[in-house]
């Protein structure tokens, strides 16, 4: 990881050799009387502690690069920073990384700092077909069916989302198990919906109700 580069300027000759620590990069001057504080230059690589996946663009970008490179002659830009995907078959943005700076070659190994981009909270939503906005139906003697919108596809293989209903007894909720009610009733769905490539997984709940169908009498003639 050590190596050596002279570089004049118009007021030092310096002798640097690069050191990789953590997310800062620094150049080290072994010339007496070096104009540099302690004989050294840093760069620094920021980036935002974890990340979470939110469809944009995560990346890092350097503190100091401009003094950095007057001073070592580099020409170092934000281009130079590569991400190295610790699981490479991960087709998504989610994952650890380890940053490191290339394109000039001359200070060796540079593996700065390990970086995870998280998976995002689940934003999907319940509704059940046919109810208003309040999440009313009328009986109309079928089982409810959930509508589940979800930010992204489930994993083909993966496990599947499970519905639990319970129907309001009174003051308390009563356990309905797997099957969807049709009956005239309030009831609620809890619905656990599996991790996915870019979202965690999540259990979210949907109250609704059936109402029971108006008689309609019509009069004999
Ligand atoms: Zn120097």
């Amino acid at each position: 990881m050590l190596s050596e580069r002279t570089r004049k300027n118009n007021q030092n000759t310096h002798n640097f050799r690069y050191f990789p620590w953590g997310n800062i990069l620094t150049a080290h001057c072994y010339e007496e009387g070096c104009s540099l504080e302690e004989g050294d230059i840093a760069l620094e690589i920021c980036a935002q502690d974890d990340p979470v996946f939110d469809r944009t663009a995560k990346t890092a970008s350097f503190d100091g690069l401009a003094a950095f490179n007057a001073e070592t002659g580099l020409n170092l830009s934000e281009d130079d920073i590569v991400y190295y995907r610790w699981n490479p078959e991960l087709e998504t943005d989610v994952n650890t990384y380890f940053i490191t700076i290339t394109g000039q070659g001359n200070y060796g190994d540079t593996n700065l700092i390990y970086w995870n981009i998280t998976k995002a909270a689940n934003t999907g939503t319940v509704t059940i077909k046919g109810t208003d906005e309040e999440g009313r139906k009328v009986y109309d003697g079928k089982a409810v069916e959930p509508v589940l919108t979800l930010p992204e596809e489930l994993p083909a293989n993966g496990p599947a989302v499970t519905y639990k209903y319970w129907k309001k007894m009174g003051s308390y909720w009563s356990g309905h198990g797997d099957i969807a009610p049709k009956d005239a009733g309030k009831y609620k769905v809890e619905i656990y919906i599996p991790e996915s490539a870019n979202y965690n997984s999540r259990t979210i709940e949907y109250e609704f109700e059936i109402l029971q169908r108006p008689v309609t009498i019509t009069p004999i003639a």
